[in-house]
């Protein structure tokens, strides 16, 4: 069985006490990236969107399978003791990587929206009342959206929107009129989808608290690149996909408080989630059980773990050292390109590089540099009312990953440039 990355260990090529991370060897982890689209060798530059997955993880789900398969929790048999031990095992690393107290205080989900749709169905129903307030800022995805906004609809509550400056900064100074003693629920997200900004949420998570409101953070851009710490930042709610962390898709957690996980009702109802039923009433698990109803993405959650340990095998400073350097990289060699636009310039950002380029249209762009083995993402990134704020419909979005390399970012430059030559 293989349960840990060290066969797969990342030798380093800098200096002792700080050695460098040896890309080359990194990239031999992911097979996907090594194939010829429409010719040319693959580019993979959508990362924001999806990363792809290194051996260890593919190795998991082939090992899951082949030596372990079977329902968790429940069994008396020798393979559902090592399944439920695997899938437990990725909660507990979890707790490590968030430095939660308690690895009960971790939920698997499907991902990010299915967490936030969790929060709101469960804390949100059970205290949101008519009249409260709900604050969320300009940045976010339509999933730390539109959850909110039904839970508005069906409890008559008000939905405030923090706004942004020319930068795709929050303003904390309008975010401080917004908090009023009506304010009980701040969901913000750590890191922007379609521009990188990173929020200031310590700072949300300080106001809001003194406003006596529970903070959300959606951290579906963060996990991958910044290093957390929930109690440090005392957070109520911390959630992220393992999708674009180098884990499977249907993957993600939702951290949240002992004392509030204890006191929310349940999400879904099934099996896994109770105590005892009778036809007359049922009584409910204990955290995190009593929100994981039915029988969970068993293999992918245990997959999930080698995402998480191959972020900590190759370090989380060194990871966001790095893209850093390929972010400032991407900045001096996009603007060489003629009629090119930086969207967001916002001055703590993660690996994300939105823009447009003046005459062409994003969708065409991306077609194009598709064509010559380039994948970015093009549109509104699943947030239309940031896109309407900022007066356009849609951006170009290069996001990079620890596996990506300068001399792809002087690929993308030149094909740029090509495009601008032939669109002229
Ligand atoms: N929030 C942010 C900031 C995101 O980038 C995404 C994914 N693009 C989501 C939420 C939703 O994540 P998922 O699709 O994995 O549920």
């Amino acid at each position: 069985m293989n349960n840990n990355t060290s066969e797969h260990t990342i030798t380093s090529s800098g200096t002792a006490g700080s050695p460098a991370l040896d890309i080359d060897k990194i990239r031999e982890l992911f097979p996907v990236l090594h194939q010829e689209v429409n010719g040319q060798s693959l580019v993979y530059f959508d990362n924001a969107a999806t990363t792809q997955k290194p051996k260890p993880v593919l190795d998991a789900l082939h090992d899951y399978y082949t030596s372990m398969n079977a329902n968790i929790h429940r069994g008396v048999h020798t393979l559902a003791d090592r399944a439920t031990a695997a899938f437990e095992a990725t909660r507990e690393s979890i707790r490590r990587f968030i430095n939660a107290a308690e690895k009960e205080e971790i939920i698997f989900t499907k991902g990010t929206t299915d967490g936030l749709n969790l929060i709101a169905a469960t804390w949100g129903r059970a205290n949101i009342q008519q009249g409260d307030e709900i604050i969320i800022s300009a940045l976010e995805h339509h999933s730390n959206i539109v959850p909110w906004q039904m839970l508005c609809q069906e409890k008559g509550a008000t939905l405030k929107v923090i706004p942004i400056d020319g930068n795709g900064d929050i303003r904390l100074e309008e975010f401080e009129k917004l908090l009023t003693n009506k304010t009980k629920l701040i969901s913000i997200v750590h890191a922007s989808n379609a521009l990188g900004t990173i929020n200031p949420i310590e700072a949300v998570i300080k106001k809001g608290h003194e406003a006596g409101a529970v903070v959300v953070i959606d951290g579906a851009q963060a996990s991958a690149h910044i290093t957390l710490d929930v109690q440090a930042l005392d957070c109520d709610f911390y959630v992220f996909s393992g999708h674009k962390m180098y884990a499977p898709t249907g993957t993600g957690i939702v951290y949240g408080k002992r004392s509030l996980l204890e006191a929310m009702p349940p999400y879904q109802g099934g099996g896994e989630m109770i105590k005892e039923v009778t036809f007359e009433k049922t009584t409910y698990n204990v955290i995190p059980y009593k929100f994981e109803a039915g029988t969970p993405n068993i293999a992918d959650i245990v997959a999930f773990r080698h995402g998480v340990e191959f972020i900590e095998m190759l370090g989380r400073k060194k990871i966001a050292e790095y893209e850093e350097q390929l972010l400032s990289y991407a900045k001096e060699k996009l603007s060489e390109v003629p009629g090119l636009r930086f969207i967001g310039t916002a001055k703590r950002k993660v690996s994300v590089v939105s823009f447009a380029i003046e005459g062409v249209h994003h969708f065409d762009v991306g077609m194009m540099l598709d064509a010559k083995g380039i994948a970015v993402r093009t549109g509104h990134h699943c947030t239309q009312p940031l896109m309407r704020m900022l007066g356009i419909e849609g951006t170009v979005r290069a996001s990079f990953s620890v596996y990506n390399t300068t001399a792809e970012i002087d690929r993308l430059a030149e094909g740029l440039k090509g495009i601008v030559k032939m669109m002229r």
